[in-house]
């Protein structure tokens, strides 16, 4: 099959690091126009963005914190101002902190709930006002298996992935008549900097594994470009868990 991303624009939000990143790298590659949405990483999305320019001359680097709403605002003026339509929304910006409950202090909480859920809901509010115009577009919002199975620890990373799925699903009831998709991925198990310094979580992901955890990311960016590509039209408001910890 044919994965033609040729011309599509894309804005990928938390591109500068870890899975964003990787995603921003491979649709460029395939001629997608990326919006590289970064925050705090400003060099990591920059050395991105010059290498990406490389092999493709046509993306745009566009700082915003997802939690603010004027920023995300100003994103898509710039994004408008450049391309006039927006094809594929990723909400892939996300952040965990974790803690036991008696020790999750509320800050914590309201820090994950905003950047994962809420952040999630400001870019789909802006985003969808072009898509609905167009009568077509796609939004990805990136959940977790953590938001379907909880984690002890993770109250508040779980609870803003379990919202993603239920904001996903309402969103895609809403938008459908305006012929816009909104599914909910939920990545395998990637070591990146959310991860990577609890050694337990990632020996946990493994043992419950029942494949090689070492093929998620290339089956997660695969997965992508498929749903982004016009080969897919009619799935919305659908949970995909790509990974294989069902023990
Ligand atoms: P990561 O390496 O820590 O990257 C997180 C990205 O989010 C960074 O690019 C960061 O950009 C961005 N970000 C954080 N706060 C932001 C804000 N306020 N505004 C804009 N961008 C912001 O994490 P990752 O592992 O790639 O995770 C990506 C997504 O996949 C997350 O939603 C995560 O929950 C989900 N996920 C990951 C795994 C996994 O195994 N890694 C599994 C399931 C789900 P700046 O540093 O520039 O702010």
């Amino acid at each position: 099959m044919n994965v033609d991303l040729k011309n599509k624009i894309v804005v990928i939000t938390g591109a500068s690091k870890g899975i964003g990143r990787e995603l921003a790298r491979n649709f460029a590659y395939e001629g997608a126009s990326v919006v590289i949405n970064y925050f705090h990483s400003e060099n990591e999305a920059i050395e991105l963005f010059k290498e990406i320019n490389n092999y493709n001359s046509n993306c745009l680097l566009a700082k915003a914190d997802v939690t603010n709403y004027d920023d995300v605002l100003n994103m898509y003026h710039q994004v408008i101002n450049k391309y006039s339509r927006v094809d594929i929304l990723i909400n892939n910006a996300g952040k965990c902190d974790d803690d036991l409950i008696y020790f999750m202090s509320e800050e914590k909480w309201n820090r994950i709930i905003d950047v994962n859920l809420t952040g999630t809901f400001l870019c789909c509010k802006v985003f969808t006002k072009i898509m609905a115009r167009q009568n077509c577009g796609k939004i990805f919002n990136i959940s977790s298996l953590k938001g379907q199975e909880g984690c002890s620890g993770q109250t508040n990373y779980s609870a803003s992935k379990a919202g993603v799925i239920g904001f996903t699903k309402s969103l895609a009831k809403e938008v459908g008549q305006f012929n816009i998709s909104v599914n909910a991925v939920c990545p395998g198990f990637i070591v990146t900097d959310l991860n990577r310094h609890n050694q337990k979580k990632v020996s946990i992901a493994r043992n419950k594994s029942v494949l090689d955890l070492s093929s998620t990311l290339s089956d997660f960016i695969n997965f992508m470009m498929m749903m982004c590509s016009d080969n897919i039209q009619g799935i919305s408001g659908r949970v995909f868990t790509l990974d294989s910890r069902i023990l």
